[in-house]
C-alpha cells in the first residue's frame, strides 16, 4: 500500500525537507580536512534543534546519530565517530533527515574533502547526482515506478565509462516511499529487472526518496561488523545522492531542494510545482 498525501501533508513534508537542506548546507561547510565525522553529526544536531525538528535517523533500528557519514569505499550507513578524521582527497556521502509534525524528509549528497580529487571521482559524483535528477524528472503523472528506475539506470549507462571499467549501480539498496515514516512502500530500484513488474502508477500525492548509489567498480556490497556500515566488496569508492520528492497535480516538487528542484528540472523541460510555503 502506498501512502498518498494531501496537499497539506505535502506542505509539512516541504517544511521537513527545508530543514534537511539546512543540514546539508551546514555539514557541507564543516566537511573539511581535520574534522571528524562526529563533528558533522554535532553540526546536524544543532541545525535540527534550531528548527525544532526531530531526527528520523537517531534511534532508527538503534542507529546512534542524526546523519550517516560514508567515506570513500563506504557506500551508505556509515556511523559518525571520533576516529574517522576527514583527510584531503577523501569523498564523503552525508545522508540527513528531519521530522516536522510527524512528516519526514530524507536527502543525501557527496562532498569532496579538501582539493585535488582525481577527475574520475569528480565524474563519479556528477554522474550519480545527475542520474538522481533524471529519476526526479521521471516523477510524472502517467508514469509508473519502473520509469524512474529506467531513467536512473539509462542515464548512468549513457555516460562514458570510467577508466576503472564500468560504473557499479549498487544493487542491494535503493529509494523508497516517504511520508509519515522515513521508509515506506514502495521500494525503488536504481535499475530495471524483469523480476519486478512495472510498479504502481504515479499519482498526485505520491512521495518518494530517490537515491542512486554508484561505485567505480562493483555493484555488490558487504555490511561491516557494526551491522550498519555498507562497503563495496572490491573497495572501490562510491557516491550517493538523494532527494525526497512529491508528485502534485502541478508536477513534481523536490521537497529537499531549496528551490524545489526548479532549476534542475527545467533542464529536463519540466516545471516544478509551486512551493506550498511560498
Ligand atoms: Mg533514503
Amino acid at each position: 500500500m502506498v501512502e498518498i498525501k494531501t496537499p497539506e501533508q505535502i506542505a509539512k513534508m516541504r517544511e521537513a525537507g527545508l530543514v534537511v537542506a539546512a543540514v546539508h548546507a551546514a555539514t557541507r561547510e564543516a566537511a573539511v580536512p581535520g574534522a571528524t565525522t562526529r563533528d558533522l553529526d554535532e553540526v546536524s544536531r544543532k541545525v535540527l534543534a534550531e528548527h525544532g525538528a526531530k531526527s528520523n535517523f537517531l534511534g532508527y533500528g538503534g542507529f546512534p546519530a542524526t546523519i550517516c557519514t560514508s567515506v570513500n569505499e563506504v557506500v551508505v550507513h556509515g556511523i559518525p565517530d571520533e576516529k574517522t578524521v576527514l583527510k584531503d582527497g577523501d569523498i564523503i556521502s552525508i545522508d540527513a533527515g528531519a521530522i516536522i509534525d510527524g512528516w519526514h524528509g530524507d536527502a543525501a549528497y557527496t562532498a569532496f574533502v579538501g582539493t585535488g580529487h582525481a577527475p574520475e571521482l569528480v565524474e563519479l559524483s556528477r554522474v550519480t547526482e545527475e542520474s538522481m535528477w533524471a529519476g526526479l524528472a521521471a516523477m510524472k503523472l502517467g508514469n509508473r515506478l519502473v520509469d524512474i528506475s529506467k531513467a536512473i539506470e539509462s542515464y548512468i549507462r549513457r555516460q562514458p565509462r570510467p577508466a576503472t571499467g564500468k560504473y557499479g549501480i549498487i544493487e542491494d539498496y535503493g529509494g523508497h516511499g516517504i511520508g509519515s515514516e522515513m521508509h515506506m512502500d514502495p521500494h525503488l530500484l536504481n535499475y530495471v529487472t524483469r523480476k519486478r513488474g512495472k510498479g504502481p502508477k504515479l499519482v498526485p500525492g505520491f512521495c518518494l526518496a530517490i537515491e542512486p548509489m554508484v561505485s567505480l567498480g562493483t555493484a555488490q556490497t558487504d555490511v561491516l561488523e557494526d551491522n550498519w556500515t555498507v562497503v563495496t566488496t572490491d573497495g572501490s569508492w562510491s557516491s550517493h545522492w538523494e532527494h525526497s520528492v512529491a508528485l502534485t497535480e502541478e508536477g513534481p516538487l523536490v521537497l529537499t531542494a531549496v528551490d524545489g528542484g526548479k532549476a534542475k528540472l527545467a533542464e529536463y523541460g519540466i516545471t516544478a510545482a509551486p512551493d506550498p510555503l511560498g
